[in-house]
């Protein structure tokens, strides 16, 4: 029998961080990638455990075994197989890679990743959950909080959404200023709203477009 692993969501995006996920570098410095290797790996949050899942490891293919739920149906017991590739470092050793078993709209994933995450039945990579849009959604925003700021500098003023509304600057007239703030004000609350909905439509889409594992 094996340690108990203890994973903590990985530092990174924070809509990748709402859902749980595993890293197999976290795993094999546990020791889970290991022929014979059985325990449970558990998340934490401030010392209180926040889930657990059985996990039978190796060195080619670990399988996980946990209960799902959808809001409110009855729990499911979910087995999913996953292999491991290992590939050679450029300078000696190798390095695991989680081969990605997801199945969306017919075709199997199989992408080499060192992240699955779990945002709905099984654990998949960040392309079949479509992770991906947390970050055009965040380049959005981005984008936003910088039209923002390069108006603010205009003004003479400092950037942030939490900083003075800039005063009109000598000069310019009244209603170019109002304007310029009207603009300023759209932009900053685009960007927040954008934030504030992203976890939400993220969990949303997942588990609408999300096909099966096989
Ligand atoms: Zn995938």
């Amino acid at each position: 029998m094996g340690g108990f692993g203890s994973g903590r969501p990985g530092s990174g995006r924070a809509t990748a961080d709402a859902c749980r996920s595993l890293d197999v570098n976290q795993l094999r410095r546990a020791g889970v990638l290991t022929n014979g290797w059985m325990g449970n790996w558990q998340w934490t949050r401030d010392g209180e455990r926040t889930g657990s899942i059985s996990i039978s490891g190796g060195k080619q293919r670990i399988a996980l075994t946990y209960r799902w739920q959808r809001g409110g149906e009855d729990w499911q017991d979910v087995k999913e197989p996953i292999a491991i590739r290992w590939s050679a470092c450029r300078f000696g050793g190798e390095r695991p890679y989680f081969v990605c078993p997801g199945v969306v709209n017919g075709n199997t994933c199989t992408r080499t990743v060192t992240k699955l995450f779990c945002a709905g039945r099984y654990y998949l990579c960040r392309h079949c959950y479509r992770l991906t849009y947390a970050s055009q959604a965040e380049d959005r925003w981005d984008r936003a909080l910088r039209r923002a700021n390069k108006l603010r500098g205009r003004l003479g003023g400092e950037p942030g959404m939490l900083s003075d509304v800039p005063e009109r600057p000598k000069g310019m007239w009244h209603r170019t200023h109002q304007r310029y703030l009207a603009e300023i004000f759209a932009a900053e609350d685009a960007a927040q709203e954008r934030l504030v909905l992203l976890a939400a439509r993220l969990m949303k889409t997942s588990q609408k477009k999300t096909g099966y594992w096989r």
